[in-house]
Order: structure tokens, then C-alpha cells, then sequence
């Protein structure tokens, strides 16, 4: 399977943060093929080894398979279902979507509805609504039809976005933060030869605080980690080249520091060096707020010396993404590359 079939079957699978059972039985699958053995941990973390010389270093590649969504959180005596959010989500972007209710029953599609703005006070239709004032309409007549339906509370609500192409190299889709980088790692783990032992690690729930990745690094406490997460692509209307430098199209970002981690200089030497000797086009990057599984991973134990290889995502945290495959292509290689030459840094 290619680059982007591997993105699309990860894409438009269910993984809302705490929920990735889908994402976690692609993970599996897909890794498979390229790895000695695959082991799932107690948080539910995916673990593919391949295993390197004995007493070389161990290498964590690390990629989380939760996405931001909303849980079933009540359903009204009309049928309608209240929402809690998960993970990092503008208010703004909730009204009128298409959703699916995943419950064990089955899938189920819904609209996020509102009050209708011609019935709202002026005041009302001044501001942004938010997700509490908002309600799921799944189309039940009342509270027991939905719930013969199947819905439960607590049941994952995901935004309803089929991968598509739409340009050259260019795809749109739900979920590329970070089912790009569950991609890029699983086409990596495909062509790595190296000595070093490799963890190509998919995490859980890092949207609601890199959780998955705290318990795998413990567990495996490698003697490097690298986050394969996606970055803001700024390069749209109304985005000073400041506020966010990365551009789509222009290669893979390493990253140099975030909120919750400053790359380890070695590393950083390392992916530049990767970059460079194969002629990867790449960009830099600091200062960006939020922060990935790195960050997690560098506070394991005694200290993990830890870096970001990001893909440039538009429109990150909204229902549908945009990203360039070849920056996701270029990422594969990078990522490759830099484990390859691991042996000569550490
Ligand atoms: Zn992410």
C-alpha cells in the first residue's frame, strides 16, 4: 500500500481521543508487515519493534491516532444530544457540521443544530454560539427512540469528511493531525535498515495531554525519541509570515522549540544533517505554542534526548484538513534517513 492509501483508510477511521480502537486495529495491520512483533500496552498504546544489533540504541518514533471530537454527553427528552468536547476545539467551528455518532450499535448521522439564527435575539446573532448552546439532531422523535438507535452517553462523535484529492499532491480529509504522521511512520518502519532497536510507537489520547506517549516512553525508555506530528502551514490569507513561517509544499518542518519542549540539540543536528546529505528540502521552526508527544517523551526517567519532524497541515483542529503528500513523502525519507545515521550521533 502507497503513502497516501495508508493516510486515507487512517483518515476516515474513528479515533476520537480515548476511543482509537479503529485507528489502533488499522495501526496493527499496517504495521504488521514491517515490523518483529507488534504489542498493544495497558493505556492501549500500538508498539511495532524492530529489533536492531544487540545493545544498540533504542530509537521511539512516536505518532498519536486520537483526533479532537465531541462524547454524547446528555439526550434531551426531545431527542437531542448535548455534547462535551475533546480536546482542543473552537467553539466556531461546530454549527451546522455533519457528524457521525458512533455507538456499538452502529453509525449514526447527525447535524450539529442551533436555535435558527432568524428566531435568535440581535445579541445572539452578534457572537459565536457555544458547543453547550448547541445540540446534535440525529433525527429521533425523542429521548428512547435515540436511545434505541443506540446512542449512549459517552459514545465518540466524529466530524463526517471523506479523504479526498483535490489537487496534484494536494488532499483534503478529517484527522491528518496526526493520522499523516501514523502514515509517514508506517512507511518509514517499510524501508528502515538500521542497527538501532525502532519503536514505531501510535500514541493515544495526546490531544487531551500527550498521555499515551508519557506511559509508552516509560516503558520502552528510549535512548532517543522523535514525534511525527503535523505543524500549522500558515501560508494563507490574513497569517503574517511571523505568526506561522511554515509554508505547504516546501518540505518537512524540524521542529526547534515548542511550549512543552526544546528539541535536543543533537537531535536537531541530526535531522539537519539528514536533511542536508540527502537534499531533503526542509524548514525550521520555533516558538510555537502547543507542544506534541516529544515533549512527554524527553521527561522519561532520567531524560530522553527527543526532536519534531512535522508535516505542514492547513487548517489543523476543524473538522477537514490540507496537506501536501509530498511533504508527507519528504517527511518518510527524512525520518529514515535521520534513524539510519543514529548510530553516528549517539
Ligand atoms: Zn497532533
Amino acid at each position: 500500500m502507497v503513502l497516501a492509501e495508508t493516510l486515507e483508510k487512517l483518515s476516515n477511521a474513528c479515533g476520537v481521543a480515548g476511543r482509537e480502537e479503529e485507528v489502533r486495529g488499522l495501526m496493527k495491520s499496517f504495521l504488521k508487515p514491517h515490523v518483529d512483533e507488534v504489542n498493544e500496552d495497558k493505556l492501549g498504546n500500538i508498539i511495532g519493534i524492530k529489533k536492531g544489533k544487540k545493545n544498540a540504541s533504542k530509537v521511539m518514533l512516536a505518532a498519536h491516532m486520537d483526533e479532537i471530537g465531541l462524547l454524547v454527553k446528555t439526550i434531551s427528552k426531545e431527542g437531542f444530544i448535548q455534547f462535551a468536547k475533546i480536546g482542543g476545539i473552537d467553539d466556531r467551528i461546530l454549527l451546522a457540521q455533519k457528524v457521525i455518532v458512533y455507538t456499538e450499535k452502529g453509525l449514526l448521522d447527525g447535524i450539529i443544530g442551533s436555535k435558527p439564527p432568524h428566531i435568535q435575539k440581535e445579541e445572539e446573532r452578534k457572537r459565536v454560539l457555544t458547543y453547550d448552546e448547541l445540540f446534535i439532531d440525529i433525527g429521533a422523535e425523542n429521548q428512547e427512540q435515540a436511545k434505541k438507535m443506540g446512542v449512549k452517553i459517552g459514545d465518540p462523535v466524529g466530524f463526517d469528511i471523506k479523504f479526498a484529492k483535490v489537487g496534484k499532491n494536494i488532499v483534503i480529509g478529517k484527522a491528518f493531525d496526526d493520522r499523516v504522521g501514523c502514515a509517514v511512520m508506517i512507511e518509514a518502519m517499510k524501508r528502515l535498515k538500521t542497527e538501532c532497536t525502532v519503536y514505531a510507537v501510535g500514541t493515544v489520547q495526546e490531544e487531551v495531554g500527550l498521555r499515551g506517549a508519557t506511559t509508552a516512553a516509560f516503558g520502552i525508555y528510549p535512548d532517543i525519541g522523535i514525534a511525527l506530528d503535523v505543524t500549522i502551514a500558515g501560508d494563507v490569507p490574513g497569517v503574517r509570515e511571523v505568526e506561522a513561517p511554515i509554508k505547504l509544499g516546501k518540505g518537512p518542518s524540524i521542529e526547534i522549540a515548542d511550549m512543552g519542549l526544546i528539541a535536543h540539540p543533537k537531535v536537531v543536528r541530526l535531522l539537519i544533517d539528514a536533511a542536508e546529505e540527502n537534499k531533503i528540502p526542509y524548514q525550521l521552526e520555533t516558538g510555537l505554542p502547543g507542544s506534541t508527544d516529544a515533549a512527554r517523551i524527553s521527561l522519561t526517567r532520567e531524560g530522553v534526548p527527543s526532536g519534531v519532524i512535522s508535516i505542514p497541515t492547513r487548517y489543523i483542529h476543524s473538522p477537514s484538513s490540507l496537506l501536501s503528500l509530498e511533504d508527507a513523502e519528504k517527511t518518510v525519507k527524512l525520518t529514515v534517513a535521520a534513524v539510519q545515521k543514529i548510530p553516528k550521533y549517539f
